[in-house]
């Protein structure tokens, strides 16, 4: 007879198990007892609730087994069979096929040496762990899908940067990465103390502007930009120090410092880069903010654009001066016309009045009536060329509603490149919206042109700090533009005659520039003066009337 049909039998005929059955019954947990070669004694009856089987029948058959997954069975029945013999303790996981027809995950545990059940056999307890498994399997389910999807992104990624790169190495328009993590933490700083204007703070603080400056560091350029700086290979662009790649850089790099104190996602421009063997490029650029505090700028070549615009200008003044030239043409035609009678007057009255005087007896009463009608003829030539004169310095003139700002923006414009290279800066500080005034857009530029020209001949000995600074004010009914310098100045027994026609203490000077400029301006109304400034160097401006047309 088998073991366990003995086992079952003496349980049934109140044997060694017939007392531990009466305990272990209630418990609502699967109870099992095991003996030394894992063959189950006892079940509970909890068994039979779970899984609708006979547990006598599961007991005396081993049958049990049938309701065991068939992946888990023979890990079960090893475990079975070393189980009191385990000194780590035994837990076994398997899946219980239950009454509903359904496997849940139970989890077999017993503790070494643990027994106390009777017949020599000892006792295992399995306990459901359905709801964990199922758990554990949606994590990892989750797990599976987080990692697909990062594993997705990770591609997707390294596709865009692959795009990218390849878009930043082949492209014809330059690109320059600069790192400004460093910066970026200064900056940062200074927003946390309370900074609210950067610009200002940095005005006052250039040793800062300089720190930062000196913290920013270029990663990468492609070949479009190595070649328009003329370098042979990119390490040579990429590995010198950021404040020697363009004129201007700290305004520059201040703009991109205020993208990371302000938040702004992109800054443009134009500015002077500095190439190879000191070659000016100059470009427009436009900056943008990349993740990890780094910045992706891309330059676009203009000289061509900016000398177009030069010779834009250029063409535009030559056609001004042809116009005057062609006027005085058409004047010194009628001129010749006009004088041509009266000066052949005067001649035949001087031979006349000559004769007169030569003769033995001179007829000196016929003599003065000569004289006074060449002075009568003399006058009448003055008020032809008087005439003329105001007819071409006025009559001719067109007139028009000029825009002082925008005539200011276009003459710096146009000087930018002989003053940088004269190593003069040229700050602009002209008030928005100024009203328009009445005159000749031409002659008011040639105005202006004359006196930034003066400012930068009074700073050609100066070696530092050569700044010229053009300001428009609106006074209400007037608008005055002035232009200071920080040159020679202006000795005070000068000053008196700086306007008049020739005065001039230059070499090769001629002296008329400001005596053009008085009198364009006094013809449209306006008025001229001129100052030393308090420390060095002259101001020069003038006040027009607001245009009321
Ligand atoms: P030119 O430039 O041919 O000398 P101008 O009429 O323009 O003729 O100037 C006359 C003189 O006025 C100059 O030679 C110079 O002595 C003086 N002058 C003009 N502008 C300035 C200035 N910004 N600073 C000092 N002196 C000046």
């Amino acid at each position: 007879m088998r073991e366990g049909l003995d086992a079952s039998a003496a349980s049934r005929a109140g044997g060694p198990f017939a007392d531990a059955r009466d305990i272990a019954d209630p418990i609502p947990h699967l109870l099992l007892w095991v003996d030394d070669e894992g063959r189950i004694r006892f079940l509970n009856r909890h068994y039979t609730d779970l899984t609708g089987h006979d547990r006598e029948d599961a007991v005396v058959h081993q049958s049990w087994r049938d309701r065991i997954h068939p992946d888990d069975l023979e890990g079960l029945l090893a475990a079975l069979r070393g189980g009191r013999s385990n000194a780590g303790g035994l837990r076994f996981e398997f899946r219980l096929l239950h009454a509903d027809g359904t496997y849940r995950w139970m989890l077999l545990s017993a503790r070494a040496g643990e027994g106390g059940a009777p017949g020599g056999a000892w006792q295992a307890e399995a306990t459901d762990i359905q709801a964990r498994m199922s758990a554990e399997e949606d994590l990892l389910e989750l797990q599976r899908t987080f990692e697909y999807r990062l594993a997705r992104q990770t591609a997707e990624l390294a596709r865009t940067e692959a795009r990218y790169s390849s878009l930043f190495s082949v492209s014809k328009i330059a690109f320059a990465e600069q790192e400004m993590a460093d910066a970026a933490v200064i900056v940062h700083r200074l927003r946390s103390e309370g900074v609210t204007d950067l610009a200002a703070y940095m005005a006052q603080h250039p040793e800062v502007l300089q720190e930062c400056v000196a913290a920013v560091r270029t990663i990468s350029v492609n070949e479009a930009c190595m070649r328009m700086l003329g370098f042979d290979d990119v390490d040579g662009a990429v590995d010198r120090p950021v404040d020697s790649t363009a004129e201007d850089i700290e305004a520059v790099l201040l703009r991109q410092f205020e993208m990371i104190f302000y938040g702004l996602e992109n800054v443009e421009g134009r500015v002077m880069l500095i190439g190879a063997a000191g070659r000016r490029v100059p470009v427009f650029y436009s900056v943008t903010r990349l993740a990890d505090e780094r910045q992706l700028s891309s330059l676009v070549d203009i000289s061509s654009q900016e000398r177009i615009e030069e010779m834009r200008l250029a063409a535009q003044e030559e056609l001004a001066r042809a116009s005057r030239v062609a006027t005085v043409g058409a004047f010194s035609a009628s001129i010749a016309h006009e004088l041509n009678q009266p000066v052949a007057s005067v001649s035949i009255d001087a031979n006349t009045g000559l004769r007169l005087l030569k003769r033995e007896a001179p007829d000196v009463a016929a003599a003065i009536r000569v004289l006074e009608r060449m002075s009568t003829t003399t006058q009448r030539i003055a008020t032809i060329v008087k005439h003329t004169h105001d007819q071409i310095t006025s009559g001719q003139q067109e007139m028009e509603r000029v825009d002082l700002a925008e005539l200011v923006q276009r003459t710096c414009e146009l000087l930018a490149r002989d003053l940088r290279s004269a190593g003069i800066s040229l700050r602009q500080d002209c008030e928005g919206d100024v009203p328009e005034v009445m005159g000749s857009y031409v002659d008011l530029q040639q105005v202006v042109i004359n006196l930034i020209n003066n400012a930068r001949d009074s700073m050609a000995e100066t070696s530092v700090g050569k700044e010229i600074a053009i300001s428009l004010r609106n006074l209400g009914s007037e608008i005055e533009l002035a232009v200071s310098d920080l040159g020679t100045g202006i000795r005070d027994s000068d000053l008196d005659r700086l306007f008049e026609p020739f005065f001039t203490t230059k070499e090769g000077g001629i002296g008329l520039g400001l005596q053009i400029c008085l009198s364009t301006i006094q013809r449209l109304g306006g008025r001229m003066s001129v100052a030393n400034r308090l420390d060095r160097g002259a101001i020069f401006s003038f006040r027009l009337p607001v245009s009321t047309s």
